[in-house]
């Protein structure tokens, strides 16, 4: 999906600070990070919202997970702590149409969110 900013950051037409990368998923800086740890973890495949996922993405879910958590430990955040958020539609705060897991630590961080 071209008019996607995640889809086409995927396709390499828009630069990101890539954190990891595989057949599926890729995780990059956030641009605006909220905290010393703020990446963000998507698909390569374009699913809008958290309400498009099926069964058949249960694995890809899961993956998204646990390399949220994979990156934490790789930056040190496993033991203090971390968050993983994914927000959905609007009300939820979703400014990105692409669905992705915010991995955010490194500081400590208030709950409940805003
Ligand atoms: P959300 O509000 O949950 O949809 O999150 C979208 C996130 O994407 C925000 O935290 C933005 O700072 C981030 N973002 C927007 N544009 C870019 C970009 N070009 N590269 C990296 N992160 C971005
Ligand atoms: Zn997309």
């Amino acid at each position: 999906m071209t008019s996607c900013l995640f889809c086409r950051i995927i396709a390499g037409e828009i630069p990101a600070a890539k954190v990891f990368e595989d057949a599926d998923l890729l995780a990059f800086n956030d641009i605006n990070p909220q905290a010393p740890m703020h990446v963000l973890i998507v698909p390569k495949r374009h699913l809008a919202t958290l309400n498009d996922l099926t069964a058949a993405d249960d694995a890809l879910a899961g993956a998204m997970v646990r390399c949220a958590a994979a990156i934490a430990r790789d930056r040190g955040c496993a033991d203090s702590g971390f968050r993983t958020v994914f927000n959905c539609n609007a009300g939820a705060g979703q400014t990105v149409f692409h669905i992705h897991l915010h991995a955010l630590g490194g500081r400590v961080l208030g709950w409940p969110p805003g």
